[in-house]
């Protein structure tokens, strides 16, 4: 009997301190994120979505995350190490519209594993535009992608579409996003901020439980070609890793980055490359974070498209216009006739220690140890 009070009385206490624990990470005050925008004009803009009422979170230092991409058009990059797959290009000038014949998934060796299912995805929603096909990216040598800036793989057929979302995750608008999709049968990829990911990781989890794909995009969405020590750029680029890792909670995060504003220092490519980390830019930026209603957003997307013919194509869903503006998008790009293609990485991102033990440690996330204070604190004179 006494055997049986102990184990009852050992269940409750591990049952009490899952509770305790998840309770920490649900309720943990969130940070104000800020609403400034800079943009390839180099103006600062707010941006509509506003950071909920909650109460602040417990980060360290909660600095102002910017909510864009957008890079300056006009600045040349330098050419990666020569040993690095990824080249960048040398001018972001538009790309010739929908080569006659597309390339081969990037760097896909003839022994490697069987290419993912290019079957079309049966699509319960008679008007829902289902998986035209899924790509598996090698993404060892860290290759680019997105004719902005990286012109070496072109995998996308004529009319072929990849929709890619940063910022996130947010209340309200990465939920709406995540509606939208399903209601078409199709995936796409995700870059949250790794701060995001700390505040949110409930809606996070959402993401990757519906299939999208999900890299990284920073710590704090630094600009990384801003930042003197090269020590600094890889803490965000690391840090933000750590972050979506831990929110993930086990669930796959793929080797995939965007840098902050579209702006890619030649060493933090190389550092990529040598972390075997592939990097996005865009065939085309949708500017949605410039827009408050959702017909522009939908405006921007569909004539960009029709110009470029194919792509990858950049939007937030940290913002309002464009979680009000998805479903309609998705719906024009069904009747215009395009397809929708899911990018995955063949194996999962890794994070480095020293930084998810750093984020731990700035953020005073739970530890592994869930015991109650009462357990290892115990007074044992007084
Ligand atoms: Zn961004």
């Amino acid at each position: 009997m006494r055997v049986i009070i102990a184990c009852a009385l050992v269940l409750l206490s591990v049952l009490a301190a899952i509770a305790l624990t998840k309770t920490n990470v649900l309720t943990q005050p969130k940070s104000v994120a800020s609403d400034a925008a800079a943009t390839r004009t180099e103006s600062i803009k707010p941006v509509a979505a506003k950071p909920p009422a909650d109460p602040v979170m417990t980060v360290a230092a909660v600095t102002p995350v910017a909510m864009s991409d957008s890079a300056p058009a006009s600045t040349p990059m330098a050419a990666a190490a020569s040993a690095k797959p990824t080249t960048l290009a040398a001018s972001t000038s538009t790309p010739a519209a929908a080569p006659a014949a597309p390339a081969a998934v990037a760097q896909a060796p003839a022994a490697s594993a069987p290419p993912a299912p290019t079957q079309p995805v049966a699509c319960a929603n008679p008007n829902g535009l289902g998986l035209a096909r899924t790509v598996q990216i090698d993404t060892t040598g860290g290759p680019g992608f997105g004719f902005e800036h990286f012109k070496t793989h072109d995998f996308l057929k004529p009319g072929e579409v990849v929709l890619t979302f940063d910022d996130g995750p947010w209340p309200n608008n990465t939920p709406a996003v995540l509606a939208a999709l399903a209601n078409h049968c199709i995936k796409a990829t995700f870059f949250p901020i790794g701060k995001h990911a700390t505040y949110y990781p409930e809606i996070l989890r959402q993401v990757a439980a519906a299939g999208h794909t999900i890299g990284s995009h920073t710590w704090s969405h630094a600009v990384l070609s801003k930042m003197k020590n090269p020590e600094d750029a890889k803490t965000e680029i690391e840090k933000g890793f750590s972050a979506v890792h831990w929110a993930l909670e086990g669930a796959p995060m793929a080797p995939f980055f965007r840098f902050p504003a579209l702006q890619h220092p030649p060493e933090m490519v190389t550092y990529l490359g040598e972390r075997n980390v592939a990097i996005f830019s865009t065939d085309m930026d949708s500017f949605d974070f410039k827009m408050r209603k959702p017909e522009q957003v939908i405006k921007s997307v569909m004539d960009k498209l029709k110009k470029h013919g194919k792509g990858i194509v950049l939007m937030h869903d940290f913002q309002h216009a464009t979680a009000e503006a998805i479903a309609t998008l998705l719906d024009q790009l069904k009747l215009n006739g395009y397809k929708i293609v899911h990018m995955t990485a063949k194996n999962p991102a890794t994070t480095l220690p020293q930084y998810d033990e750093m984020l731990l440690k700035d953020q005073k996330l739970p530890t592994v140890s869930q015991r109650p204070t009462s357990d290892v604190v115990r007074t044992i004179d007084q």
